[in-house]
């Protein structure tokens, strides 16, 4: 973002999703829209350095549950989701993992795990 640019981001630290406007000015940043404080917060990491949880699926070997569904546990840069996406497009779970369990540790490095979201290799489902 450039001096005196002006950027509209939409929060997504809760529903109420408030439309934020962001402007760059000499003394600071200016943030207005933000129905609490929580906003403030996430519009400035949003222009510092944006981050995602990233919730996606892994393939398995396992009949009953192909693909199994995942997340980051914490959130990553939002500039290398792409990058976890194109390594997890070559990750196959192995053991029939449960909720919580660790599907890919510290995914590129990033401090990050990749852990299961689902019992679906646990309960037949
Ligand atoms: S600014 Fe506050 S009330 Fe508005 S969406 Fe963000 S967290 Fe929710």
């Amino acid at each position: 973002m450039n001096r005196d640019e002006r950027r509209a981001l939409t929060c997504i630290v809760c529903p109420n999703g408030c439309r934020i406007m962001v402007e760059k000015q000499a003394e600071g940043l200016k943030i207005t829209g933000n129905q609490c404080k929580r906003g403030i917060g996430f519009a400035e990491a949003e222009i510092t350095h944006p981050t995602r949880t990233l919730t996606t699926t892994v393939r398995t070997i396992f009949p009953q549950a192909p693909v199994l569904p995942v997340r980051t546990r914490g959130e990553i840069p939002k500039e290398k989701i792409r990058e976890v996406m194109a390594f997890l497009n070559t990750v196959t779970i192995r053991e029939p993992l449960g909720i919580g369990a660790v599907a890919a540790e510290n995914v590129l490095g990033l401090g990050k795990d990749i852990i299961v979201t689902s019992d679906a290799l646990n309960s037949g489902v």
